[in-house]
């Protein structure tokens, strides 16, 4: 995951948060280079924060796995970057 920094103590929680956003549909991995994109989906969103808030990780009180949805959220773009040629300087268009 090129996105995430990964940290022996959060890593497993991430993977939850990871794991609960994919399920509610709020992201999706790219078929072809295997990045996480967020869909702007705000029904998707709020699935996913509801799982959170109801049914946090074992050990994990609901405001930690909210703040993990947020945090993995954070590190998720809206497309995939390999996807997406016009953020390469050489692909972006010569006239305006
Ligand atoms: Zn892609």
């Amino acid at each position: 995951m090129p996105t995430l920094v990964t940290r022996p103590a959060t890593r497993s929680l991430e993977g939850w948060a990871i794991a609960t956003l994919r399920e509610a549909g709020a992201i999706v991995e790219c078929d072809e280079h295997g990045w996480m994109q967020e869909r702007g989906d705000p029904h998707a969103l709020a699935r996913a924060r509801d799982v959170a808030r109801d049914d946090p990780p074992r050990g994990i009180c609901s405001s930690e796995a909210l703040a993990a949805i947020e945090e993995a959220l954070a590190g998720i773009g809206d497309s995939c970057p390999d996807c997406s040629p016009s953020r390469e300087p050489e692909e972006l268009p010569r006239f305006k």
